[in-house]
């Protein structure tokens, strides 16, 4: 059986692709490579911005970096990419990083730099939600595996 593909932030597969120019691996994630074909995407990377980069939160309806330029039009040229590539390849859900401005889906940096987190949502997260796409966080891979045991 062609196993199904699932879009996922590429930071999660262990790709240097963060702010800072390093990954945030889940070792979880290889678990699910069993069952579907991983499809990395970096909306920040896709909207043209560098690695490493100056970090940016989201600040109202904007994305601001920490000294102070606006990012919004990097953020949402990401959002449009990463969106095409998730239809492109047929994706059928798709498992985002929480908290970052481009990939959170219920939590993001609260726009002060200082770390704290407030509800909210990414870019990118918002865009996929926008076309009816389910998406999970890493917190949710356990719950996945244990849903594909239970098949
Ligand atoms: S934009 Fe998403 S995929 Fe890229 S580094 Fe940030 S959280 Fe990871």
């Amino acid at each position: 059986m062609s196993k199904a593909n699932i879009a996922i932030s590429a930071c999660l597969l262990g790709h240097n692709c963060r702010y800072d120019g390093k990954a945030k691996y889940y070792p979880k994630v290889e678990l699910l490579k069993d069952k579907y074909n991983l499809i990395p995407i970096c909306p920040e990377v896709l909207g043209g911005l560098p690695t490493p980069r100056v970090a940016s939160e989201i600040v109202s309806n904007k994305v601001l970096r920490e000294d102070g330029l606006d990012n919004t039009l990097y953020f949402n040229e990401g959002a449009k990419r990463a969106l095409a590539i998730y239809k492109e390849n047929n994706c059928i859900f798709a498992i985002l990083k929480e908290s970052s401005p481009s990939c959170g889906s219920n939590l993001v940096h609260d726009g002060s730099f200082s770390g704290k987190k407030i509800k909210g949502i990414g870019f990118t997260a918002r865009q996929f939600m926008q076309e009816g796409i389910t998406i999970y966080t890493e917190e949710d891979i356990d719950m996945l595996l244990e849903e594909d045991k239970n098949e």
